[in-house]
């Protein structure tokens, strides 16, 4: 890590620090630390939470929810086992009727997942694993951080030492340009949130015929909602995930015969 600026009273503290995405060791410019970003996340995770119990959608079904959070709780142990640091992160997950909704993760451990999609692609345990899988990837890499990072790098006209979290979030959901420039960051981060959940699943013992299968059924009924809206083409995708998975099957196989790890325990419920 290095130092490069810090700010005046009243700003956000803003250093430039190099990390490198678990499993990939792909390079990442972190300019923001950790723990504001996972601030604005938990914030809007759990204002999405109030506005979904107040039109009706949330955690609705206590099996499902059970059952996501059991195959959660595995996966999250081994994302530990990856990331360390993530141990000391408030995971969160529910589950929503929202229709509009897919799957989707925020910084610092928060999940969602809806039962429309859960049902719509008809997915079993081990498919569902894989989903989830995917959206921890996303969290254990700091995805939203990065995003944010490049995005507050992108804006010279105010100094670095002088943006702060909330005004460059702003501007990468107002500004088309900073969204359009982003676009090949989001690609990538969805190829290596494959790559992380494919690798997490084989580690809790998830078969990589179970990534084939989830892949393949969303390449054939992929209408629009998906989880893939940024990923460009499914078919290229599945190809992708289909190579991933090969190398996850001597992962897979050793997991089956390694002690299992101890499964994460949710602070707001055990699953
Ligand atoms: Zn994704």
């Amino acid at each position: 890590m290095r130092r490069s600026c810090l700010t005046l009273l009243g700003l956000l503290c803003v250093e430039t620090a190099w990390a490198g995405a678990p499993i990939s060791g792909r390079d990442q410019q972190m300019v923001f630390p950790r723990e504001p970003i996972q601030a604005v996340a938990a914030r809007a995770y759990h204002q999405e939470l109030a506005s979904m119990a107040k039109r009706g959608e949330l955690d609705l079904n206590p099996e499902t929810l059970h059952r996501i959070r059991k195959i959660c709780s595995q996966l999250i142990a081994q994302a530990i086992r990856i990331k360390p640091a993530a141990a000391a992160w408030p995971w969160e997950i529910h589950i929503t009727s929202d229709p509009e909704v897919a799957a989707y993760s925020m910084g610092g451990g928060k999940l969602m997942i809806s039962t429309h999609f859960i049902e719509s692609y008809q997915l079993n345990d081990e498919e569902l694993a894989v989903a989830l899988a995917h959206e921890i990837g996303h969290i254990i890499a700091e995805h939203v951080r990065e995003q944010v990072s490049m995005a507050a790098l992108m804006n010279t006209s105010v100094p670095l030492h002088a943006r702060k979290v909330a005004d460059v979030i702003n501007a990468m959901q107002s500004d088309i340009s900073v969204y359009l420039r982003l676009q090949p960051l989001s690609r990538l981060q969805e190829m290596e949130a494959d790559d992380i959940g494919i690798e997490l699943a084989a580690r809790a013992g998830i078969s990589p015929a179970a990534v084939i299968s989830f892949y393949s059924k969303l390449a054939k009924t992929d209408s629009g909602q998906s989880m893939f809206d940024t990923h460009g083409s499914i078919t290229q995708r599945v190809k992708f995930v289909d190579s991933m998975a090969n190398y996850a099957w001597p992962v897979y196989e050793a997991s089956r015969k390694a002690k299992p790890l101890p499964h994460y325990t949710f602070a707001d419920a055990s699953p």
